[in-house]
């Protein structure tokens, strides 16, 4: 997609700081940290949010969520992390290419707010 920042991100447009990179996905540091481990795993295909992919799509999915405990651990976390993907306005998503929020480093708070 020409216009977007994670396929930017990705194809190398645009600087990151890359934790992890294989042929379905990109994990790289938020650059507004919202807890001292804060990274972003994007599946390289441009699917805009879970609102936008298709059962095609269930493989690529799969495969991040199988890795995000190895991505979790090369990012530093040691005593478990929440996994989110903000979707839709009231899910708060400010860039339209699926992409998991992995934070850890500190104890999360629940209910989110
Ligand atoms: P969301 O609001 O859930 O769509 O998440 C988008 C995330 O992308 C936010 O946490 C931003 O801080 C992050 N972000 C935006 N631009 C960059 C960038 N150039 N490098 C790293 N993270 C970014």
């Amino acid at each position: 997609m020409a216009d977007c920042i994670f396929c930017k991100i990705i194809e190398g447009e645009i600087p990151s700081s890359k934790v992890y990179e294989d042929e379905n996905m990109y994990a790289f540091r938020d650059i507004e940290p919202q807890a001292p481990v804060h990274v972003l795993i994007v599946p390289k295909k441009h699917i805009t949010s879970l609102d936008g992919c298709s059962p095609e799509d269930a493989e690529i999915l799969g495969k991040v969520m199988v890795k995000v405990k190895e991505i979790a651990e090369i990012a530093g976390i040691t005593n478990g992390y929440r996994l989110v993907s903000n979707c839709g306005e009231d899910g708060f998503q400010t860039v339209e290419h699926i992409h998991f929020h992995l934070l850890g480093g500190r104890p999360m708070l629940w209910p989110p707010g």
